[in-house]
């Protein structure tokens, strides 16, 4: 059974309730966590409120703190692998990286306390000005299951950086790694309050959280449509949100691309855990010179991807819950009722448990633009192919969507490269590469549907900031 995670402390929640933990690989409850309320978390605020107030640390002895948890989650990175695995039922290397990512967000951030520097600013005769960088107070962080050590890492990393004190809901369906890396924090030398968590439904612990007057700023990464609860809710008080929400993400694959490089990593971009990626590319959108060849191609490897329970270590482990393969489902059925072609399908091993939340992954072709395959986020691994006839059409394709999360880029064409980086509509471009040539220091987020406010790298910092100007009159 686990416990809140409130001043350092394990704690029960105050209804005395539970939600039972149960493994995607093959459907069974192993454990239990608190289903907590509107009280644990004023609990939980209090306790991150005095911390704040009160906890005096100099900003580079704060980065040897943070330096000491980055280490003792490598010293425990594979019991965070085994954790993440069973309650997300992720395969071992992508539990494993996660892990490993998770420790690099903290060196990262580490290094950042010391360096955020505000800036001196010439002005009236006999006056002086500059600013100061300075924390919220306390942060509200709601945390999704796809990614729960990763998303935690580049939030409430760069929240503590900036000297913030974190209230954490995680996602109901996955909190078991995130309680750990709290009682990690705890050995490193956090100071009480300086990191709770509290877990349970969005709909009530969450909830709570977004309203609770307490919090200064909210972290949310998840869905849309809670990101517009959730900005609503914080309007009322005025309190500022960064939202990490969905994507749409397209893959745009021009005659000229290295197509050795681009098929594995298109694949890829979309059957790492298993679609449910807010970053998934899952649309590929084609030049039409190649757009035969390279479906038969793309068609190739897809028929080779195995999916089972994730200590199989396959391609792809199972969907997160029962509703999730449901709704994957649903969106297929729609395809073969709009006549849309499948190309080709991965393949769901026989050893795969009746039980678990299983999905082969599947490409789609003559997707049209208008259809919801091509519009809406699946969250499973299903890749919508569509033709493009030049570069002007490109972009069209590329921005007919609400979204604007990531673009992939595919051309050997240095000027194209550039002129299509400009005009697609997105927070991220990857040419020639799809979230390869870069992890935590790169800043990661949306335009339009997909969300504002930056995460990852530096400028994730100034978001967990703000900026107090002081001026002076001295004569
Ligand atoms: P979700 O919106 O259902 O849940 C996200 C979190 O919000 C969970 O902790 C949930 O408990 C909480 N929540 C739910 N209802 C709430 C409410 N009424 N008030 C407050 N909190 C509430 O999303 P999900 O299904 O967990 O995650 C998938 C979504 O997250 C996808 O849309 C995906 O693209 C997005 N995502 C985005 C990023 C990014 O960086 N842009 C990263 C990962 C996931």
């Amino acid at each position: 059974m686990q416990l809140n995670h409130i001043a350092n402390a394990p704690v029960a929640c105050a209804t005395g309730r539970t939600i039972p933990v149960i493994d995607p690989s093959d459907g069974q409850p192993f454990d239990a966590i608190q289903r907590s309320g509107a009280e644990d978390i004023d609990a939980a605020v209090r306790a991150a409120r005095t911390c704040h107030d009160t906890w005096k640390m100099a900003p580079a002895e704060r980065g040897r703190l943070l330096q000491r948890l980055s280490a003792k989650i490598l010293e425990h990175a594979d019991e965070l692998t085994a954790l993440e695995q069973r309650d997300c039922g992720k395969p071992t290397r992508q539990a494993r990286s996660d892990a490993l990512a998770l420790a690099r967000y903290f060196e990262f951030y580490a290094g950042a306390c010391d360096k955020l520097h505000g800036a001196t600013i010439p002005c009236a005769d006999g006056s002086s000005a500059f600013t100061w960088r300075e924390p919220h107070g306390v942060t509200g962080h709601v945390i999704p299951w796809n990614y729960p050590m990763q998303i935690f890492g580049r939030s409430v990393g760069g929240a503590l950086a900036a000297g913030n004190a974190c209230v954490v809901k995680p996602a109901e369906d996955a909190c078991l790694s995130l309680i750990r890396v709290a009682q990690l924090a705890v050995e490193a030398g956090l100071a009480p309050g300086a990191l709770n968590i509290v877990t349970g439904y969005g709909h009530e612990v969450g909830d709570a959280l977004a309203r609770h007057p307490g919090i200064d700023h909210i972290s949310f990464t998840g869905s849309p449509a809670i990101g517009t609860l959730i900005q609503q809710l914080a309007a009322e008080r005025h309190c500022p949100v960064t939202l990490e929400l969905g994507g749409k993400s397209p893959q745009i694959i021009f005659a000229d691309a290295d197509l050795d490089a681009a098929v594995p990593a298109v694949v890829q971009a979309i059957v790492q855990n298993a679609g449910q990626t807010c970053s998934a590319g899952s649309r590929v959108l084609i030049h039409a010179p190649i757009y035969e060849p390279l479906l038969e191609r793309l068609g190739r490897a897809f028929e080779a991807l195995r999916v089972g329970p994730a200590a199989m270590d396959l391609d792809a482990g199972p969907l997160i819950r029962r509703a999730q393969q449901q709704r994957v489902r649903d969106f297929l059925s729609d395809a073969q009722r709009a006549g849309i072609p499948t190309v080709a399908q991965g393949i769901v091993v026989d050893e795969a448990p009746e039980t678990g939340f299983y999905q082969a992954p599947i490409l789609l072709r003559d997707v049209p633009v208008q259809h919801r395959l091509a519009q809406e986020e699946v969250f499973g691994p299903v890749l919508s192919a569509m033709a493009f006839q030049d570069e002007e059409h490109a972009v069209e394709l590329a921005n007919a969507t609400r979204f604007g999360l990531v673009a992939g880029i595919w051309t050997r064409d240095g000027a194209r490269q550039l002129r299509m980086a400009r005009r697609v509509r997105s927070g991220q471009v990857f040419i020639n590469n799809y979230g390869a040539a870069g992890g935590v220091e790169l800043p990661f987020g949306g335009v339009k549907s997909s969300g504002y406010g930056r995460e990852k790298g530096f400028e994730a910092l100034y978001g967990f900031t703000t900026l107090k100007t002081v001026a002076i009159r001295h004569g």
